[in-house]
């Protein structure tokens, strides 16, 4: 299958072109040609099936054709190797809690993914050299990349972080790893390492000696893959005669997870509706309310994943719609909570339920409970666990939380970074200094 840019002036590549560059050439986000509907004889049976099953079907759909189906199964399987259980917090409003991979965070997903993917390309093309994926951190998409590529042949992993500036629990995470994965501290900020990585994309003189590749979250080999758990939240639903008005409500800052979803809605999966959940950073809501879009700087947030002002994603969601502001709003409403209404959610919920949500989740399940309507299952996806937000949600709840043991180890374990300047003549240095 080809993929096309969503800007419309680079061509159409193939799936491994479509990995190994991210981004297309004119700055579009690359799309599959053809969305397939799965048949009704897989929705039939559905309910029957395990995560790993029903993922590999709708793998087949996306990249079938371009990946024998036992080496398909085998990377769907890798990646999956912890489940996403719907559970419930309250009469119809359930948690899809996407947490139970290694960096306890639903971009595991796409980062294992992504590795096992881009690792079968690279050695069907039976090149020797390593491929050195080079990704920059404000904290999450560091740990859920590195931990994704972690042991991976063929590949190494270089980390760009801003010192001093990511949670400790995060910085382990990345620091901790050893084997093919390097975490460089810069002395700067993201924007630093951000540039440290674009600049190294664009140097002629490193890119003939290496091949560099970037992880982040536009990768198709990241987006598509999240299709999978909508699946399954759907199968589990289903088992529980829970599945005729299905609202799914998605924590949101590029967009990437809940357009996931929208493509499993296209492949046919029944969805009532979607819910796009924002902190301050609603400038997706206010594209639903006025039909303009405006990028605006982001503002700091207690839900830190989701503060951005320019949602990368958005781009495939006017192509999927035609650009059409009236056909986004048959499938999508929006929500903005500010960090008050955060705060006063986690602590009604546990007040209520028991159930702990961390600020993102949070954001997910008040978007539900202010707009649920009799006969519907609301499902909001729990995209990290509120450990990750350990000192947010002590201090909303007055008391301690439980750190799961997977995230003890990292604590446990010796941090080993190589510091640099913010200035590229560093970073280059460094680059052509390793031994490939
Ligand atoms: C990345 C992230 C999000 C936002 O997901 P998008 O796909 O960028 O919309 C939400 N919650 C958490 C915990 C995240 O790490």
């Amino acid at each position: 299958m080809k993929y096309y840019s969503t800007n419309g002036k680079a061509g159409s590549v193939t799936l491994a072109e479509a990995v190994k560059k991210g981004l297309a050439p004119d700055k579009g986000l690359y799309m599959p040609e053809r969305i397939t509907r799965l048949p009704d004889e897989f929705f039939g049976r559905i309910e029957t099936m395990d995560f790993q099953s029903i993922a590999t079907t709708v793998a087949n759909a996306f990249f079938g054709e371009d990946i024998p189906s036992e080496d398909l199964e085998r990377i769907v399987c890798d990646t999956l190797n912890f489940d996403t259980p719907a559970v419930r917090v309250r009469d119809n409003i359930y948690a899809l809690e996407l947490f139970h991979g290694p960096t306890l965070a639903f971009k595991d997903v796409g980062g294992r993914f992504m590795a096992r993917m881009l690792s079968y390309f690279i050695k069907k093309e039976d090149s020797r050299k390593k491929v050195t994926v080079i990704v920059a951190t404000s904290g999450d998409t560091g740990s859920a990349v590195a931990n994704g590529f972690l042991g991976v042949d063929g590949i190494d992993v270089i980390v760009l972080y801003p010192e001093g500036k990511v949670s400790e629990i995060q910085e382990k995470q990345f620091t901790t790893l050893g084997q093919n994965v390097t975490a460089l501290e810069v002395s700067g900020n993201f924007d630093d390492c951000q540039r440290l990585v674009k600049t190294a994309f664009l140097d002629e003189e490193l890119n003939s000696r290496l091949t560099l590749t970037s992880a982040n979250s536009i990768n198709v080999a990241r987006f598509l893959p999240q299709a999978f758990y909508y699946f399954n939240a759907y199968a589990q639903l289903r088992r529980q005669g829970l599945a005729e008005n299905v609202v799914f409500s998605v924590p949101s800052g590029n967009f990437g997870n809940i357009t996931a979803g929208l493509i499993a809605a296209r492949m046919g999966l029944p969805v009532k509706r979607f819910i796009a959940a924002n902190n301050r950073n609603d400038v997706f809501l206010e594209y639903l309310r006025t039909g303009k879009y405006t990028p605006r700087p982001s503002v700091q947030t207690i839900a830190n994943a989701m503060d951005v002002g320019d949602p990368s994603n958005f781009a495939r969601i006017m192509d999927l719609y035609g650009h059409s502001v009236e056909a986004v709003r048959k499938d999508i409403s929006g929500c903005r909570y500010t960090d008050g209404d955060i705060r006063a959610t986690i602590a009604a919920v546990y007040r209520e339920s028991g159930y702990i949500l961390d600020p993102h989740g949070a954001c997910g399940y008040q978007g539900l409970a202010d707009s649920i309507a009799p006969g519907e299952t609301g499902i909001f996806l729990e995209t990290a666990h509120p450990a990750k937000f350990k000192d947010t949600v002590e201090d909303i709840l007055k008391m301690e939380i439980e750190i799961p043991e997977r995230l003890q180890d990292f604590m446990k374990r010796e941090k080993k970074s190589i510091k640099i300047s913010a200035g590229f003549g560093d970073f280059k240095e460094y680059l052509e200094s390793r031994d490939i």
